[in-house]
């Protein structure tokens, strides 16, 4: 495949659209093997780092209020907002829980019924069936405890956005295979068929990476046409997951949602239906937020655009590290930042 990827080599400069393809690829050091006329660069694909400011200022907020639990995946904790974070809050002594799934939280609500418990529900379509199965299941408990704060996202909208700004010049896209799982491949047709740039659905090995990197280089050089290609047929189906699909249409409908570092997209998030109104922590429990801010010299947003590497940014290593983070990226185990300063640029 390295072989094949010499020969077809010329300049282009290619997505990985999911934060887990980032880390594979610093990780496994796929840049360093590739002919330098090829750039991989990071995309809006990781959960924690796309969500803004304000939302982790919401949260902040919720976990302050009498009576309540905050219910989060652990990497939310760490994440700066605008003038202190959630973990600071928890040692702070507010009621702020790690939950390793959105169930954990129901079951929170059940065994706290003298609480309101509100679960951070941030993510992409992986991860919002399993909040939508959580509702579901609320609703059978007759829980009235339980509410979800929802930034869930929707990757093709921002895909759409990325592809109208002049600075970002993509020639192609590694798609992620676990949000495909979910959603199949129709909401990529689009990629091909109106903006004329390869796309290759791809898994998470360091093979798998490369295999689609030459797809798509095969495809940019006329040796295959410009499609969309799935190279995880072994997890990927092309109509996705038909049950998970259902869940999310019975619970969820498009927003338009704010991105950290490409503002508000239409119809890019996912609010609770009317029905499941009783569960919606922001229309049960408004609170009062200050103006959030991003945090002064962070590149999140230039990083998350595509539009630099990490090490562009003057913070990188320096005053920013993933032991004290100054901004999301720095964060997840999903975040650009994080994996280059962790593994490095493999060059
Ligand atoms: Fe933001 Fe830190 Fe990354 Fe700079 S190194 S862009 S401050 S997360």
């Amino acid at each position: 495949m390295l072989a094949e990827i010499q020969r077809l080599a010329r300049p282009m400069r290619l997505m990985e659209v999911c934060g887990t393809h980032t880390t594979a690829i610093c990780l496994s050091g796929i840049r360093g093997m590739l002919p330098p006329e090829i750039e991989l660069v990071s995309g809006p694909g990781c959960p924690v780092c796309v969500t803004p400011n304000c939302y982790i200022d919401q949260a902040i907020a919720y976990c302050k209020l009498p009576g309540m639990i905050v219910a989060s995946f652990g990497d939310m904790l760490k994440v700066p907002g605008t003038a202190s974070s959630l973990a600071r809050e928890k040692e702070a002594g507010v009621n702020v829980r790690v939950v390793y799934s959105p169930l954990d939280a129901v079951q929170l609500a059940v065994d706290n019924p003298l609480y309101r418990v509100v679960f951070l529900a941030v993510g992409f379509e992986t991860t919002a069936p399993a909040v939508a199965a959580a509702i579901l299941t609320a609703v059978k408990k007759g829980l009235r405890n339980f509410f979800v704060l929802s930034s869930h996202k929707q990757v093709p909208p921002a895909l759409r956005v990325l592809l109208a700004l002049p600075e970002t010049k993509l020639d192609g896209f590694l798609l992620p295979g676990h949000v495909c799982m979910i959603t199949g491949l129709a909401p990529y047709a689009f990629l091909p068929v109106e903006y004329h740039k390869p796309a290759v659905v791809t898994g998470f090995g360091a093979l798998d990476i490369l295999r689609a990197i030459m797809l798509i280089m095969m495809q940019v050089s006329g040796v295959a046409e410009t499609r969309l290609e799935n190279a995880y047929p072994s997890v990927v189906r092309p109509d996705g997951n038909p049950v998970a699909q259902q869940m999310l249409e019975v619970v969820f409908e498009p927003d338009d949602s704010e991105w950290r570092g490409l503002g508000v997209i239409a119809a890019s998030g996912l609010r609770l239906r009317r029905e499941y109104q009783d569960y919606n922590a922001e229309y049960n429990l408004p609170v009062a937020v200050a103006e959030s801010r991003e945090p002064e010299g962070c590149r999140c947003g230039d990083v998350l655009r595509g539009f630099v590497q990490p090490p562009a940014c003057s913070l990188f290593g320096k005053a920013c590290l993933p032991v004290q983070p100054i901004g999301a990226c720095m964060v997840s185990a999903e975040g650009a930042c994080a994996a280059w300063y962790r593994y490095g640029q493999g060059r």
